[in-house]
């Protein structure tokens, strides 16, 4: 039992099968219940033996020069997997939505058309090799990007080669597929698309514009 509970698991915003047949009830309760909550644990566990400052964790990913070198790789690894997964299961919906406009303008001006998007964003993901993300995200110039990071880095990241605001994730590593899918990344990329909850997207979206 951790004395001071620096963070905790949310719950995800649907019953383990909402999302199938995307992502099966087995998945999805091993994924948030073990991985999720596992990252978190080794979290908690890293800051409290040095008593670190509680802190929300964006701002802890954003200064992670500030964090003692012994346990600096550990909170870097597991708040970003603790932040990624947060993001993951919020922007993902149990039935298929439309892209509302704003977004849907922002995307066909930066990448041409949706389809090229989504391409991009499926290649990258195909082409990645080992653990990882990939990512839609607002870079400092507030440009809309496409990149894949290693591990469990992500842009508000110190340290990490992307750098912005996330927007929309991929998790790339195989515990997020591999029961289900196998080998076939390339099918639960696509069906990945039929699930993501791009009103709450929008939101991050125009949020970071404005900040
Ligand atoms: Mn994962």
């Amino acid at each position: 039992m951790i004395s001071t509970m620096y963070y905790l698991l949310p719950n995800l915003p649907y019953p383990y099968n909402g999302l199938e047949p995307f992502i099966n009830a087995q998945t999805v309760k091993l994924h948030h219940d073990a991985h999720h909550l596992g990252y978190i644990k080794k979290l908690n566990v890293a800051l409290e033996s040095v008593q670190y400052p509680k802190i929300p964790l964006p701002d802890l990913l954003r200064n992670l020069r500030e964090v003692p070198t012994s346990i600096r790789q550990t909170v870097r690894d597991n708040a970003g997997g603790f932040y990624n997964h947060n993001l993951y299961w919020e922007e993902l919906v149990t039935a298929e939505q439309n892209i509302p406009e704003k977004l849907g303008k922002a995307l066909k001006e930066r990448f041409g058309d949706f389809e090229s998007f989504k391409n991009k964003l499926i290649e990258c993901s195909m082409s990645w090799v080992g653990s990882g993300w990939a990512w839609l995200y607002l870079d400092t110039q507030k440009n809309l990007q496409i990149g894949v990071t290693i591990n469990h880095d992500n842009p508000l990241m110190e340290y990490c080669p992307l750098q912005g605001t996330p927007l929309l994730t991929l998790d790339l590593w195989e515990h997020a597929y591999y029961l289900q899918y196998k080998n076939d990344k390339k099918a639960y990329f696509d069906a990945f698309f039929q699930h993501i909850a791009w009103t709450y997207v929008e939101q991050l979206y125009l949020q970071a514009k404005q900040e």
